[in-house]
């Protein structure tokens, strides 16, 4: 089901951070961080949240979302300084995944190296102790995962009364991942005199009912819509017999020889399973997912950050996020079926600046998803017709009136396929 995405209504304004009237300490930690300009998200959204204006930012993964928001907070608490009080933190982010929630604290860390705050983290899957002991102790910023926070909150480790700023980042895939729930106990629980920023890089309508909710006069800001990926990624589809793609898979990664390579699976045993595959055939990977330990993620991720293992095998919800700048090329070996899923796993490549290739594995089965996302994108992926299992490429026309009398759902177009076989 194709849902709005944003548009692009403005031009880049190209500016500086200095322009931006941020701090010295954060000016210096940026460019100790060799950032030199500000992201055009960062730029436009950044005036608007130091004068204490709400925001609704639309924009893809990517763009520089978390430094558009971190920099004003850390400002704003750099400039009204004041005693942490336990349990008690000026800010509170809420992001979807554990990973998303470890690098927002890292940027935090960053560029707020030369200010004296203090944040934590807060995600499920871990003990709770040094957690709780972080709230005991007090903390200016909490960047947390809905269901550990109201965990937390249950149990009176936090409490929102001084919450200053509120931070809802990610609010499509929050949704996507059933914690609407949580997201709307937690706005809630917030003070009613706050600074609040909903991100997101969809609007459909749930998430403009709880940017209703949440935001009073938003400044909207919108960059880079997520239907058209970045130029930089070279995008291309390999047809193939889905009992070839593991084959297909080690040959691809062999032919690839610079930079890291990350592949999305659908499913965890799926992950699981390549990684051992890979293994068989020489390639060293790792796999990450929802059913591995955070410990056992976070080992990976290094791993592969690191460059000691040259592939890591992802599902969606882990990858989300995974901000790794030598990922070179993203396979998709499975076709998602949510064709924003597909912008979004791309998207992992040609991060800050960097050239990125992404290469689609397509069976017959999954064409109507490909076409889908070619519809999303506005763009045919070109084929790569002279791999090694490659089979005859799709009749367009045959296909396309086969995804119009499917009615878009895929289960409805496997029978519609078998009903035409049986005519045959
Ligand atoms: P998003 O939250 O939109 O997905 P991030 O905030 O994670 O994006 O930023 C994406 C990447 O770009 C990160 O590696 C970040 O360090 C880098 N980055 C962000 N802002 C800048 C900037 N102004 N200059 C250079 N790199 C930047
Ligand atoms: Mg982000």
């Amino acid at each position: 089901m194709a849902r709005p995405v944003c548009t692009q209504t403005h031009m880049t304004p190209t500016t500086t951070f200095a322009a931006l009237k941020l701090a010295e300490p954060i000016q210096r930690a940026l460019a100790d961080k060799k950032y030199t300009t500000p992201s055009p998200i960062q730029a436009r959204a950044i005036p608007h949240l130091l004068e204490g204006r709400d925001l609704m930012g639309c924009a893809q993964t990517g763009t520089g979302k978390t430094a558009a928001f971190a920099l004003p907070i850390l400002q704003r608490l750099a400039d009204r300084p004041k005693t942490r009080v336990p349990h008690k933190p000026r800010v509170l982010v809420l992001t979807p995944t554990r990973e998303l929630a470890a690098q927002i604290g890292e940027s935090f860390e960053t560029y707020g190296k030369n200010l004296r705050l203090r944040h934590t983290v807060i995600f499920g899957g871990v003990g709770q102790t040094p957690q709780t002991r972080a709230l005991r102790n007090g903390v200016d910023i909490v960047v947390a995962t809905p269901g550990r926070l109201l965990d937390l909150a249950r149990q009176g480790y936090i409490d929102f009364d001084a919450v200053e700023v509120f931070v809802l980042d990610e609010a499509d895939r929050m949704l996507d991942m059933g914690f609407a729930p949580d997201v709307k106990r937690v706005i809630a629980k917030l003070p009613p005199k706050r600074q609040s920023l909903l991100f997101s890089a969809t609007m459909p309508r749930p998430i403009m009912e709880i940017a209703d909710r949440l935001l009073r006069d938003p400044v909207k800001v919108e960059v880079a819509p997520v239907a058209s990926p970045a130029e930089r990624i070279a995008q291309h589809v390999c047809h193939v017999d889905r009992r070839d793609k593991t084959r297909l898979l080690a040959h691809t990664i062999n032919e690839h020889r610079d930079g890291l390579v990350l592949v999305f699976s659908r499913t965890k045993h799926g992950a699981n399973k390549l990684v051992k595959q890979l293994g068989q055939t020489g390639t060293r990977a790792e796999a990450i997912h929802g059913n591995k330990s955070q410990s056992a993620r976070e080992r990976a991720l290094t791993q592969f950050r690191e460059g000691r293992v040259r592939v890591l095998v992802a599902t969606d919800i882990a990858a989300r996020g995974i901000d790794v700048k030598g990922i070179s090329l993203v396979i998709n070996y499975d076709i998602p079926n949510e064709p924003e899923s597909y912008v979004h796993r791309i998207g992992r490549t040609a991060r800050a600046g960097a050239d990125g290739k992404a290469i689609a594995f397509c069976d017959p089965e999954e064409r109507p998803w490909l076409r889908d996302i070619e519809r999303l994108i506005r763009i045919d992926v070109p084929i790569i017709p002279d791999h090694p299992f490659a089979i005859a490429r799709p009749e367009p026309d045959r296909d396309r009136s086969r995804r119009f009398e499917a009615a878009g759902s895929h289960s409805q177009s496997n029978r519609s396929r078998r009903v035409r076989r049986g005519r045959r």
